[in-house]
């Protein structure tokens, strides 16, 4: 058996290397690696994909989401509201732009941040939500869309982990994941379900007059080149890394297909366990596993777990194993421990396990034996 791996990036390029490879030289060779055509027909791949107007392509997801709020026009001390229950970058650029986060906690079954929650954070000072697509379903994005609109504020949506689901909406409407709101963010960092093979990034929308200037702040505040109207960064896709994306955006279809695959198969293994609880699925958007995570019982000792799988070469991951409103950079006055008690819980409790596009059930069979084997022991 291939040695498991959290993410088997290495076996996924041994079947598109060809490809990838004629890509890569044709750039080369070109010598266009700053903005070259690659990038071009790369974004406007990405727009047919997604079914958007417009893909502003950047250097990394977190330059996305920072991006995104320079565009709004956030001002200090504006509010932003988000998960607690997330990876930091949201939270980070929130607080280097010098508006304030606010932190609401998630749903039980979903890890996706509460509406109700956000509802109740709202003060006169909240400026933007940004729901994060935690693991690789869409956050409640009707609702949010509508609280949003009557406390007019901006949505961003993180949609790191989510590139490629599909949200329906009440009326029956289908939309990409990061494609509803006012601005998306995404990664294309190597283990997203579309990474490059270096960093990458990307914002969405449907806006014109949003995506210009989206594109004039990611290029030094120019639209005309050493005419700087607004103050803008440096935040450019790598035109390599653009050919690369290409070539795998033509199988995104496939490798989403192969993940829900997967996650089908531990779930119908792990149905009945007690000890176990599987990945809920929300009614409203499709799930496209960035990560297949696990909540443990209370009583299951998950470090134990986790060193177990090691100790048999199964890798396994805790995302997240402490809540932002913990975190010593973000810890603030507005909260104590006990605020946020599912995201307290579920930092305790989940477990992700190897989920990529190149799993197979040999490998899946060997995980799931040794997830069983460690459980007996808390049966009676
Ligand atoms: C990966 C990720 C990011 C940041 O992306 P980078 O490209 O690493 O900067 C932001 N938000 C979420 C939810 C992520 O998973």
């Amino acid at each position: 058996m291939k040695e498991i791996r959290m993410v088997d990036l290495a076996t996924q390029y041994q079947h598109i290397k060809e490809e990838i490879d004629t890509a890569i030289q044709e750039v080369i060779e070109s010598t266009a690696f700053i903005n070259g055509p690659a990038v071009k027909r790369f974004k406007e791949n990405l727009q047919k994909h997604l079914n958007v107007k417009h893909v502003i392509p950047c250097a990394n997801g977190t330059d996305a989401l920072q991006l995104a709020m320079m565009a709004l026009d956030l001002q200090p001390g504006d509010e932003v509201i988000t998960a607690t229950f997330t990876y930091v970058a949201t939270a980070e650029v929130i607080a280097l732009l010098k508006l304030t986060p606010i932190l609401v906690d998630v749903e039980e079954d979903s890890f996706l941040i509460d509406p109700e929650k956000i509802e109740k954070a709202i003060t006169p000072r909240t400026k933007a939500i940004v729901p994060v697509h935690l693991f690789g379903q869409c956050a409640d994005m009707e609702r949010i869309m509508d609280i949003a609109r009557r406390h007019n504020l901006s949505v961003i949506e993180d949609t790191a982990q989510a590139i490629n689901a599909d949200y329906t909406f009440s009326d029956g409407r289908v939309m990409k994941a990061g494609t509803i709101g006012h601005i998306g963010c995404t990664s294309f960092f190597p283990s997203k379900n579309l990474g490059c093979y270096g960093d990458g990034g990307a914002m969405f929308t449907n806006d014109d007059a949003l995506a210009e200037k989206l594109r004039m702040i990611a290029n030094h505040g120019q639209s005309v080149q050493y005419y700087h109207d607004i103050i803008g960064v440096n935040s450019r896709l790598d035109t390599i890394q653009a050919a690369i994306l290409d070539v795998k955006l033509r199988r995104l279809d496939d490798y989403t297909r192969a993940r829900q695959k997967a996650a089908a198969y531990y779930d119908r293994a792990f149905a009945d366990h007690p000890l176990i609880k599987t990945p809920f699925r929300v009614a409203n958007s499709t799930h496209v596993f960035h990560q297949y995570t696990l909540t443990l019982h209370p009583k299951v000792d998950r470090d134990a777990l986790k060193k177990y799988l090691a100790e048999h070469q199964i890798p396994a991951m805790i995302y997240y194993p402490v809540p932002l409103h913990q975190q010593k950079a973000y810890r603030s006055d507005r909260y104590k421990d006990g605020d946020f008690p599912v995201a307290e819980r579920l930092c305790k409790s989940v477990i992700s396990l190897p989920m990529h596009t190149e799993l197979t059930t040999e490998q899946q069979d060997h995980i799931i034996t040794h997830i069983f084997n460690f459980l007996k022991q808390y049966n009676p």
